[in-house]
């Protein structure tokens, strides 16, 4: 799916939730928006957006405008290709490959544990 840069992040968690979309349950509420999520790698309960990012739409310098593909991104922790060259470009829109199914990311040491508090639940991505 392609989102525009300025499309709020956590209403961008909501409805892919709302439609079968997984993966970015456990980065809810951050706050910004979609535009901003690959400069600094956006993560957050073991999960960082870079996994889920297929391109990353640019606008340059001079206004051509060029997608770069995930992989050259160069997404690390809380870090990126954009975050160690500002000025260089303007993300437009990412785009993002979500599964429609698959277990939601409970590995975070403090998410385990007050799970397991609670008596072992196994939310699903809409509860987690
Ligand atoms: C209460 C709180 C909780 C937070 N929790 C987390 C968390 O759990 N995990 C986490 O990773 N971060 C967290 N953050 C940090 C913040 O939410 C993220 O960095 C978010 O991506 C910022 O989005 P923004 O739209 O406000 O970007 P801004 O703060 O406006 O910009 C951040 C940087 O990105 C650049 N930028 C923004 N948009 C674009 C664009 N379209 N093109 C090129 N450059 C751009 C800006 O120039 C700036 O350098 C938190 C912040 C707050 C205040």
């Amino acid at each position: 799916m392609r989102v525009d840069a300025g499309f709020d992040w956590d209403a961008l968690v909501d409805w892919t939730l709302d439609h079968g979309l997984q993966g970015l349950e456990n980065l809810a509420l951050i706050p910004g928006q979609a535009g901003a999520a690959p400069i600094q790698n956006i993560g957050a309960y073991g999960v960082e957006v870079g996994k889920f990012i297929a391109a990353v739409r640019l606008r340059l310098p001079g206004g051509c405008r060029r997608p770069a593909d995930g992989r050259a991104c160069g997404f690390g922790y809380r870090d990126s290709v954009f975050k160690r060259e500002p000025d260089r470009r303007i993300v437009t829109a990412i785009e993002l490959r979500l599964p429609r199914s698959g277990a939601t990311n409970l590995a975070y040491a403090g998410l385990s544990e007050e799970l397991a508090a609670m008596g072992g639940l196994t939310p699903t991505p809409r509860n987690a």
